[in-house]
């Protein structure tokens, strides 16, 4: 029972690490044999610890959520990669390097019964260079009389050897606290800290509906904001009541005023559309449903993309539609919008009122995907399976891997996979299909960028 009491609350630790953001990465590194897979077996508090005997030998899994004395984190195990014999000095400091990518914090494994090797000593070099944290594990000290060769890693120059025995658990509980002292402060997302309303823009090009939409929903709407002394009294944003929630919708002020240079309104529009994405956080992209979509419609749609903003597709004027414009409209979409077939769609009109309720669930939804964060155990079991099904295409011979993800953000989804080799933007869409079939995203752009090690 006071193992599954364990077990209860480190999972209970892990789901509140992850709804409050990125969990820290502590990666295992070392040569072949040291015990690398030992100790992660350790940490993860494993009784049946699988561990061959072969070096050599791969593993499929690579990092695990886990977590110690209230404080969360990811273990990467590097002993997953490990090396073939030939070329294996190359492919350890590879791996090293790897792991010094991703980590926040690094365990370095050293067999304290053979002491210091000349592999060893090029992993030191990767450490020292990389300026990460390092917390040197001497392993295998399995009683008393092995601190001596524990105490003979000073040599390394890393610092304080922590004498361990991943086999028998000696020493891990003081290693772990090394560890965690190590480990950045808690990091906190710039959107978390703010409280209240989400904020909003409503942004498409001229004469689309901006503001009409703006004056419907604000009508009955508008929430109460009291004057405080010496603020403007022209209001950029504008608060309103949707859904029994507030909403900041920024720079109301630029849809009202109507200001339309002659020359150059474009340009203008576009800096005024930018300045609003910057302050927002989900997009109302509004075009004329009784119009073909203009290049300009486009534009602005790659804008909320590039800014990193969930996004909502609104289809104003709705009332105006027969049937006839209606069919074109859903080939124009097929066409022309499959690059955000994720987005939300509503049709509504700022006219009569038609479905302007629907954007509230479209802007949650939006908003949802955009903050959805999948933890890294569950990104790597789940870019095995894919890979596995469908590997990267043999391309002069070679076939890139991907070794590890992880979802280094949200608000946006970012995605970082380490891979071997560089991946081919058709093999990108496929995995960006594939997860959002798996996990949602729905309404939000999602990114995907590689380390690669060739
Ligand atoms: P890796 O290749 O670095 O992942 O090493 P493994 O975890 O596979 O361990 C290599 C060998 O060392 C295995 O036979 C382990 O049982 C053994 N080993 C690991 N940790 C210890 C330890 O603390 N003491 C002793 N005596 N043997 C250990
Ligand atoms: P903005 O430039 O995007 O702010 O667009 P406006 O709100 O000024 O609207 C441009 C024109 O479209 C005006 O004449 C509006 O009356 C008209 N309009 C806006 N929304 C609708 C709608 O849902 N249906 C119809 N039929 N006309 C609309």
């Amino acid at each position: 029972p006071g193992e599954e009491r364990r077990v209860n609350e480190r999972v209970e630790t892990m789901q509140a690490a992850t709804e409050q953001g990125p969990l820290p990465v502590v990666a295992v590194v070392g040569r072949p044999n040291v015990g690398k897979s030992t100790l992660v077996n350790r940490i993860l508090g494993r009784r049946a610890a699988v561990v061959e005997d072969v070096p050599g030998v791969t593993r499929d899994r690579v990092a695990y959520e886990t977590a110690w004395a209230g404080r969360a984190f990811t273990l990467l195990d590097t002993g997953g990669w490990n090396p073939d014999a030939q070329g294996m000095a190359a492919r350890i400091t590879e791996q090293a390097e790897m792991a010094v990518a991703t980590a926040d914090v690094v365990i370095f494994v050293v067999d304290s019964v053979v002491g210091a090797t000349d592999a060893d000593e090029s992993v030191v070099r990767v450490l020292r260079r990389s300026g990460k944290p390092v917390v040197l594990a001497a392993n295998k000290v399995d009683g008393p009389s092995g601190e001596a060769d524990a105490a003979a890693l000073w040599n390394l120059g890393l610092g304080e050897p922590h004498a361990v025995s991943a086999l028998h658990g000696r020493g891990s509980g003081d290693l772990l606290d090394a560890v965690l002292d190590a480990l950045p402060d808690a990091p906190q997302e710039a959107f978390d800290e703010e409280e209240g309303p989400r904020r909003v823009a409503l942004v498409g090009r001229p004469n689309v509906g901006k503001s009409s939409l703006l004056n419907t929903l604000a009508r009955e709407n508008r929430a109460v904001v009291d004057p405080v002394a010496g603020t403007t009294v022209d209001p950029v944003d504008e608060l309103i009541v949707l859904g029994d929630r507030e909403w900041w919708f920024v720079d109301t002020a630029g849809i009202r005023r109507r200001v339309r240079e002659a020359s150059g309104a474009e340009y203008y529009a576009s800096l005024r559309t930018s300045a609003a994405l910057d302050r927002a956080e989900v997009a109302i992209v509004l075009v004329d449903a009784s119009e073909p979509l203009s290049e300009q419609d486009l534009r602005i749609i790659s804008m909320v993309v590039d800014a990193g903003r969930a996004l909502v597709l609104a289809y104003n004027k709705w009332d105006l539609l027969d049937d006839e414009r209606r069919i074109m409209l859903e080939r124009e979409i097929d066409r022309q919008l499959k690059h955000v077939s994720w987005a939300p769609r509503v049709n509504v009109s700022a006219l009569t009122g038609r479905r302007v309720d629907r954007l509230v669930t479209a802007m949650d939804t939006a908003l949802d995907g955009w903050s959805t964060r999948v933890p890294t155990a569950k990104l790597n079991a789940f870019f095995g399976d894919v890979v596995a099904a469908h590997p990267h295409p043999v391309r002069g011979g070679k076939q890139p891997r991907i070794m590890f993800a992880t979802q280094a953000d949200t608000r946006p989804p970012r995605f970082v996979l380490f891979t071997t080799g560089f991946l081919e933007a058709s093999y990108r869409r496929f995995l960006e299909r594939r997860l959002r079939e798996e996990f949602g995203f729905d309404g939000t752009p999602i990114e995907l960028s590689m380390r690669i090690r060739e």
